[in-house]
């Protein structure tokens, strides 16, 4: 099922348009887009830790940079963005289960947080530079035992996660990619995120009869469709993609109007942690003898997951 957005600027079916992925495609290009929107998803990952709001703004665009990457890939497993710094934040990880769980996390020093000072970066005040410092961000598809697990590295670049990532598809030839995103407290206290992100896969939709021509232009013309493109999509602010009120296709014609707009059916997305007593207890499995009876308190273990902050107290 695909609708043009021009001509069908809101939904009919009133579907709420927080947590969602809304795939898309522009008519005269061919190129491929997706447009994430996040509500209640993102408060609930967020509110479930005690980070201090800067923190909580780089776990929001981590959590919402997963889900546009991933959405891009075709997978049967799980996607995996994890930052790694030697700054006061440590690490930074969300991961996607292809069926629409997603999860996220931080872990920072609080000490070296505390003695942070604010120089005017984005977040809070404070840069990719100021929270993670010199480091890199990875991306796996775990598919399980059977298939080969798919990874790509960066370093940190630039004063943003979102600089980092656009610098990771600038290296790249194969996947030229633009994206956008925002995130941010809503006065009402609530978080709220969006992502937006364009790409160009000329194998993927050569044959696509959605698309107008694309068989018949020239290389030069699909550069010029791809540079005309990324620079709408560069016109997409934080408060268009943070607007509640603000329906995707509406967003979406305003963005892309002249170059006609396909939607397809969006994806649900949820928060669901992954963990388990189980998994818990394989774990605990894997000590040694040793390293067991150290972290058990009167026979008893308690480990608690970082995503979800759930406590399991295990009896050995
Ligand atoms: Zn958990």
């Amino acid at each position: 099922m695909s609708r043009i957005a021009n001509d069908n600027p809101v939904a009919e079916d009133g579907q709420n348009q927080d947590n969602i992925i809304q795939p898309f495609q522009l008519q005269e290009s061919g190129l491929r887009g997706r447009s994430v929107r996040l509500g209640s998803v993102l408060d609930q990952i967020i509110t479930q830790h005690d980070y201090p709001d800067a923190i909580s703004h780089l776990v929001a665009d981590t959590v919402t940079l997963t889900l546009a990457l991933s959405s891009m890939l075709k997978y049967d497993g799980i996607f995996t963005l994890q930052a790694s710094g030697k700054g006061p934040v440590k690490t930074l990880v969300a991961d996607m289960q292809n069926e629409g769980a997603i999860r996220g996390c931080a872990s920072f020093d609080k000490e070296e947080f505390e003695s942070l000072k604010a120089g005017g970066g984005l977040y809070n005040g404070y840069s990719l530079r100021d929270l993670l410092g010199e480091g890199y961000i990875a991306f796996t598809v775990d598919q399980g035992a059977n298939t080969e697990r798919y990874q790509g590295i960066v370093s940190l670049e630039g004063e943003t996660l979102q600089d980092s990532i656009s610098h990771y598809f600038e290296q790249s030839e194969q996947l030229r990619t633009s994206i956008f995103v925002a995130s941010a407290k809503q006065d009402s206290g609530h978080w709220r995120s969006g992502a937006m992100m364009l790409q160009y896969l000329p194998d993927d939709y050569a044959d696509d009869e959605d698309v107008v021509a694309f068989n018949e232009k020239t290389e030069a013309e699909r550069k010029e469709d791809w540079s005309r493109s990324k620079m709408l999509l560069q016109t997409c602010t934080e408060k268009e993609i943070l607007d509640a009120d603000l329906h995707t296709n509406e967003l979406l014609r305003r963005l892309f109007h002249e170059e006609g707009v396909i939607v397809y059916d969006p994806k649900a997305v949820r928060h669901e942690c992954r963990c388990s007593e189980q998994k818990v207890r394989d774990v605990i499995k894997s000590l040694s003898e040793d390293d067991r009876q150290h972290a058990a308190q009167d026979g008893i273990i308690e480990m608690t997951c970082e995503f979800c902050n759930k406590t399991y107290s295990i009896e050995i």
